[in-house]
């Protein structure tokens, strides 16, 4: 059975930038009667976790989104991880990498807050310097040995482009599993076939599909949802207003309403002015969705819509 997902990072309340995300991932699924899973990414586990999964899943069922199965969980998962990790560094893919953010960032001579590609410090360490720096107290990351080499990505929305791939993290500094790995070996194992997400994630989707080859899973089909933006033309976040769907409820509003707004938000044509998404399905189109961001108005972010 063709699979999708949603996966969110139990760190707070939904907003509705991850909720339109949702809404868009559900329309992909459930239009062409595929299952639909919902994962957990909680690889930095902290105790209000659990309460926010509760709470997020309640969003995402008071909107009427539904899914298939119990949710997983990536904290669930690290011995999934490590055997992909045992299995890249048995085929001599990973290195150990004792550098610093900001040392990278100086290597690379980038600016602060740019994400930039690791330059290789580690790569080939002499054996004088790895003892150096295994006796001191820095903690080491786990990098795939991938040299800078070319991945092509297809995106359903976005089409075809190519990106250079670098050395990137597979095992945190402090044990954790990275992103880029779990979710690859998510998505892999949970059956996902089609991955949408945020745009904000298509600079990792090479990495992702370098990762796939490597370990010889399938890559699945992607669709990037453009980002809703804030007034202020920021990424939208939780000080920017009434974005929850309870503070969206407080403010006067129906699920159906959000949903409706989402729906044509997305570049959807609804007909009235509270929906539900069981209603959209059979006006969903993928070819259809506005590829721009979607930016709140200020009245959009305090009152009801
Ligand atoms: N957990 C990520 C987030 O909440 C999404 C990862 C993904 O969809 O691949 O932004």
């Amino acid at each position: 059975m063709p699979t999708g997902r949603f996966a969110p990072s139990p760190t707070g309340d939904l907003h509705i930038g991850n909720l339109r995300t949702a809404l868009a991932a559900w329309l992909f699924a459930r239009s062409t009667s595929s299952d639909f899973v919902l994962r957990f990414e909680d690889l930095d586990r902290v105790t209000s976790s659990l309460e926010h999964e509760a709470r997020q899943a309640e969003s995402l069922r008071l909107l009427g989104l539904d899914w298939d199965g119990r949710p997983f969980r990536q904290s669930d998962r690290f011995d999934a991880y490590e055997d992909a990790i045992g299995d890249l560094t048995d085929a001599g893919l990973t290195y150990r990498c004792w550098c610093s953010r900001r040392e990278i960032r100086e290597a690379a001579s980038a600016p602060h807050g740019r994400t930039v590609s690791y330059p290789g410090t580690c790569r080939d360490l002499t054996a004088r310097r790895m003892a150096e720096l295994e006796r001191s107290d820095r903690p080491a990351a786990l990098r795939l040995r991938c040299s800078s080499t070319r991945v092509t990505v297809v995106d359903r929305l976005h089409g075809e482009f190519t990106a250079e791939v670098d050395d990137f993290v597979l095992r945190r500094g402090d044990g954790v599993p990275a992103y880029n790995l779990a979710v690859v070996i998510d998505d892999a194992a949970q059956g996902v076939q089609e991955v949408v997400r945020a745009d904000d994630l298509l600079e990792s989707t090479h990495r992702q599909v370098m990762l796939q080859g490597l370990l010889g899973l399938p890559t699945p089909s992607y669709a990037h949802v453009p980002l809703v933006l804030a007034p202020d033309g920021a990424r939208l976040a939780k000080r920017h207003g009434a974005v929850t769907l309870p503070d969206r409820v407080t403010a006067g509003d129906t699920p159906e309403r959000v949903t409706a707004v989402l729906a044509a938000s997305l570049g959807i044509e609804v007909p009235e002015s509270e929906i539900t998404p069981v209603r959209l399905l059979d006006r969903f189109d993928p070819s259809s969705i506005l590829l721009e961001p979607w930016t709140l108005s200020s009245s959009m972010a305090t009152s009801a819509w």
